[in-house]
This record gives structure tokens, C-alpha cells and sequence, in this order.
């Protein structure tokens, strides 16, 4: 079909003939650059094997580009205004679904079960985010118990910044560490703020999770309580890991001193800033306190 619907023209045209207002409570910001459509499809490396789950079509702009490269294309769309649009735009892809759902809600295993002829075949999440949520549907992704091929998403450059920074660094956080405990997360390139309609007022990236080349090195004894503590660590970033330490562990004097003969152990300097501890430092110190029974 042509002129294909991510073109500025033809998004206008869409929007104009379906009276389409775009929602900032969703987050909407339609793509409306092929060059940047063609490259997110080529960042996710997607082939005619593999099964997409594309969150947030919109229009339909990454959907139809997704359709042409992809075995079969499972878009989740939480705005019930846009599936009418979407199912007659999309209407010439016969290896695409539409479904109204909001994706936090979702349960992808399932979906992917009933909605895919092969779910045996590498499943791959491409989309453009709805940026208020972006952080809790990548949670979401990476607590269900699909082995994603990859997960290549854009989303507010900040928040790339924080899944791909490096230790020592002022983005590097709780969020970067749960994004490494499972997947290797790279910056696949940078988007202008211009090529959305309307605008959003911060620059994008698109980053591509893939999973973990590397193993962990060591193993945490209960993962959920292993992030709680992370976070407990990081929740003042200014004091010293030190002083983070006791908020989670406790103040009193003998917790004090068996928290210091424990860092001593596993040589971590107290007064480093938490920034500066690796993935398998926290995993390390968090397995220690446990065994401590602090
Ligand atoms: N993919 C389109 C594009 O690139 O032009 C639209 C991207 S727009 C940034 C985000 C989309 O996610 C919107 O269509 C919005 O309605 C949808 N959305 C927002 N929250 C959602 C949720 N919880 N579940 C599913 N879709 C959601």
C-alpha cells in the first residue's frame, strides 16, 4: 500500500478521515518517519520466523512495518477508539491481530499460546512505548515467564540511558541492575523529537534488550528480595552505601558491627556511594545478609 501509513501525509490522512485527537493520558505519539520506522524493524533483527507482540500500534505506523518483515504481528492496544482505525488500516496484513488491551494487564503467556499459529517460534517485543509506562511494562516483560528473543523498544532517552548505564555513573540504578540481572541492554540509536505527531518534549532512544550472554556469576538466594534490598540501597542516592545499608538492615549497635565485619568480607568499602557496586556485589552482599539472618 502506498503512501505507507507511518508517512507524514498518510498519518495526516488517517487522522483527518477517522477524526483522530491524539490522547496524552496514553501517551500518544505517532511515528511518522519510515526511514525510523525501517530502522527499529532492523534494530529487532526481525525475520519471517519470528512472532512480534507489539505494544501500543496507535495507527498502526511500526505495525504495517512489523507485518511486512514478521511471521505474525499480535498488537495489544489499550485505547478502544484506535481498533476500528487500526483493524481497517491494517485490513491488506492477513498475519496481523489487533486486540484492545492494556498491556499491564495482559497475560502474554497465554496470548501468546492462543493468538500465534506457532508459539514455538522465537517472540520478539517491538514497539514505540507509551513513555509514562515505560518502566513498569518493562518489569512486566521481564517478570512473565516468556523467554523473549528480544525486546526493542523506544522510549524517553533518559530512561535508555538508565537500562544501559555503566557503574559509577549517575544513571546507573535499581532499574539498570534489573534490566542486567536478565538481558544485555544496548542503545540501538537516538530519535529527534520531531518525527512524532504531536511532538513529545524529550528526545527518544531505541533500545534492544537481548538476553544474557553471560550467566551471573552468582546466583541470589530469593530474586524478589534481592531487588527490594537494591532498592532499599539506592533510595538516597547522596549518602554513602554506608548509611543506605543501615536504613535497609538496620541502626542498632551489634547490626552495625556484624554489617561491617560482613562488607569487610566481601571488600566493599562502606563509604562508596551505591552507584559504584556491580550486579554480582549486591548479589553477593544481599546472599551474606540473608545468610546472617540481618
Ligand atoms: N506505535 C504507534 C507509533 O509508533 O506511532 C503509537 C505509539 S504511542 C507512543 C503509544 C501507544 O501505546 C498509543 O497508541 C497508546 O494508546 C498505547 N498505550 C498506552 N498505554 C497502553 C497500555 N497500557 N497498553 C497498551 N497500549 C497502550
Amino acid at each position: 500500500q502506498s503512501p505507507e501509513i507511518g508517512s507524514r501525509t498518510r498519518t495526516r490522512a488517517i487522522m483527518e478521515k477517522y477524526g483522530i485527537r491524539t490522547k496524552k493520558s496514553f501517551g500518544q505519539n505517532f511515528l511518522t518517519d519510515l526511514n525510523v520506522l525501517n530502522n527499529i524493524v532492523a534494530a529487532a533483527d526481525i525475520t519471517k520466523n519470528d512472532n512480534v507482540i507489539e505494544i501500543g500500534p496507535g495507527i498502526g505506523a511500526l505495525t504495517e512495518q512489523l507485518a511486512q518483515a514478521a511471521g505474525e504481528v499480535l498488537a495489544l492496544e489499550i485505547d478502544a477508539d484506535l481498533i476500528p482505525v487500526l483493524r481497517e488500516v491494517l485490513a491488506p496484513y492477513d498475519n496481523v491481530t489487533v486486540l484492545n488491551q492494556d498491556v499491564l494487564a495482559a497475560n502474554l503467556p497465554e496470548l501468546i499460546q492462543q493468538q500465534f499459529s506457532d508459539p514455538t517460534r522465537p517472540v520478539k517485543v517491538v514497539a514505540n512505548l507509551p513513555y509514562y509506562i515505560t518502566s513498569p511494562i518493562l518489569m512486566n516483560l521481564l517478570a512473565s515467564p516468556v523467554n523473549w528473543a528480544a525486546i526493542c523498544v523506544m522510549m524517553q532517552k533518559e530512561v535508555a540511558q538508565r537500562l544501559t548505564a555503566k557503574p559509577g555513573t549517575k544513571q546507573y540504578g535499581a532499574l539498570t541492575l534489573a534490566i542486567e540481572y536478565q538481558m544485555d541492554a544496548k542503545i540501538a540509536f537516538e530519535v529527534s523529537r520531531k518525527v512524532f505527531v504531536p511532538s513529545p518534549n524529550v528526545d527518544s532512544a531505541i533500545v534492544v534488550l537481548t538476553p544474557r550472554q553471560q550467566p551471573l556469576a552468582v546466583q541470589p538466594f530469593d530474586k524478589q528480595k534481592l531487588f527490594g534490598f537494591i532498592r532499599g540501597c539506592f533510595a538516597h542516592r547522596r549518602k554513602s552505601f554506608w548509611n543506605n545499608l543501615q536504613g535497609v538492615v538496620g541502626k542498632d549497635k551489634t547490626t552495625k558491627d556484624r554489617l561491617a565485619a560482613i562488607l569487610d568480607d566481601l571488600q566493599i568499602s562502606p563509604q562508596l556511594r551505591p552507584e559504584r557496586l556491580s550486579l554480582a556485589q549486591f548479589i553477593e552482599l544481599a546472599n551474606a545478609l540473608h545468610a546472617a539472618k540481618l
